[in-house]
């Protein structure tokens, strides 16, 4: 009876023991299969094998808060929401980058290409000057041969007539005067070689004053170019008459309003210059808000995978409420997540006579040294003068309300405010690539918050 119970206990001692076992191996099943899933993951760089010719590396992913994040063995800031960045110096040649935390090791392959030899381009000079014509609208005139160069004389209208003295690479270079001169791409720009007629003459200067603008017009035989400079205290509009003599310029000195915006246009020889002061009343303002990419673009894409286009369309929506609620006409130059393209975009803002236009970005820092405590916060760009106080103004009421760093207010030259026909801005809300940042603009309140900061400033600005 003794030796028959004490079998029994043993038997139920062996099952208890397995059953025991199967737990143990469940738990470490669970275990293995939760580490799969809270293993980083990274979003940048795409691939594992990266070919650049940039002087960084830039990774960007998401932890779990308990996996510390080291990239080649240095420990990577993780934000409480898994949001980590940052940047490795690369050599010559194959670097060899590991990412790695307790839960998982990924091994990236960067090569680092030489930059392509830019060979240096020489002038050009022409033994006599050549006629040419402008093909298109909107061709820019630089004052050196370069595309990013930001100094843009003006930029001129189809069938303006341009004598050309020398070539440079891509660009032909304009006599205007004895002292100045332009750059204009190749591309823009063909020669002709009628018969030589009679040099272009001048014809008439008129000035109208209207309340809240004034209207300048200056007239020639044939489509001549233009310049435009602005001083502290007026716009200077200059016409140039190259075939003439070198002292062929034509100039308007034109009042500067205290808040204004312009508007060229070119007809048959003749220029029409408009010069309007900013409406005083939201009521009276037209505003275009552009929320930056959409479809295809996505613009800058965050550490959890977030689009910066879906961004840009929430605070421009939250913005579009807000300001219709105050009475302004509002215009978007989208409402959905669609393609639009940058000329589509100023046109839609020109046809609808923008007062204010705002873009709506968010930023990135791409192959270049990260900080994450100094990579951060709100930056506004403007390009015109037009627009430097509006800009200062959303630069304070922005990251007032969005609680966002003030990182920088500076002139961009960027498409969508290069025209003057309105006070156009360029409103980096946050940075996409900062985790600290990431913390921000995931939060439900980031899109108002912003919307209600660009309101605030565009008030401030119409009132001052
Ligand atoms: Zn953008």
């Amino acid at each position: 009876m003794f030796s028959l119970s004490w079998k029994l206990q043993a038997v139920k001692f062996y099952i208890k023991i397995t059953s025991m076992k199967k737990w143990v191996l469940l738990f470490w099943v669970l275990c293995f299969l939760t580490s799969k899933v809270s293993a980083f993951e990274l979003i940048l760089p795409k691939s594992k094998k990266v070919d650049t010719t940039s002087g960084y590396a830039f990774f960007l992913g998401k932890a779990s808060n308990s996996e510390g994040i080291l990239i080649n063995n240095i420990r990577v800031y993780t934000a409480p929401n898994g949001a980590f960045a940052h940047s490795v110096k690369l050599n010559d040649g194959e670097n060899r980058i590991i990412v790695r935390s307790s839960y998982n090791t990924q091994i990236y392959r960067v090569y680092k290409k030489p930059a392509p030899h830019k060979e240096e381009v020489a002038v050009c000079e022409f033994e006599t000057p050549k006629s040419g014509v402008i093909t298109k609208d909107n061709i820019p005139v630089f004052s050196t041969p370069s595309f990013s160069d930001k100094k843009r004389l003006a930029h001129l209208f189809k069938d303006t007539k341009v004598t050309v003295i020398a070539s440079k690479g891509d660009f032909y270079k304009l006599f205007l005067s004895k002292d100045e001169f332009g750059w204009v791409p190749k591309a823009g720009l063909e020669f002709y070689c009628s018969p030589q007629k009679e040099p272009p003459v001048f014809l008439n200067m008129n000035n109208t004053r209207y309340k809240n603008a004034s209207v300048h017009t200056i007239s020639f035989t044939e489509n001549l170019p233009y310049a435009i400079e602005e001083r502290e205290n007026e716009i200077i509009f200059k016409v140039y008459n190259p075939q003439l003599s070198d002292t062929s310029v034509y100039t308007m000195n034109i009042p500067k309003p205290d808040k204004y915006t312009y508007q060229v246009s070119l007809k048959n020889g003749t220029y029409t210059f408009k010069v309007s002061e900013l409406p005083k009343r939201i009521e009276e303002c037209t505003i275009v808000i552009d929320a930056g990419h959409g479809g295809d673009e996505k613009g800058a894409v965050g550490a959890l995978g977030d689009e910066e286009k879906d961004i840009n369309l929430k605070i421009a929506l939250e913005l579009q409420a807000i300001l219709k609620q105050k009475g302004a006409n509002v215009v978007m130059t989208r409402e959905c997540d669609g393609n639009i393209s940058l000329d589509d975009r100023i046109s839609i803002a020109r046809s609808s006579n923008a007062n204010i236009f705002i873009s709506i970005h968010l930023n990135s820092i791409g192959n270049a040294p990260m900080n994450i405590r100094k990579n951060r916060g709100t930056s506004i760009y403007y390009y015109n003068d037009n627009a430097k106080d509006l800009a200062e103004i959303l630069e304070n009421s922005i990251t007032k309300s969005a609680k966002t760093r003030k990182d920088r207010v500076r002139k961009g030259n960027y498409g969508v405010i290069r025209p003057a026909d309105y006070a156009g801005v360029l409103v980096e809300a946050a940075y996409m690539t900062n985790p600290l940042d990431s913390m921000l603009y995931s939060s439900p309140d980031f899109a108002y918050n912003t919307a209600k900061g660009i309101a605030d400033g565009i008030l401030e600005f119409i009132a001052e």
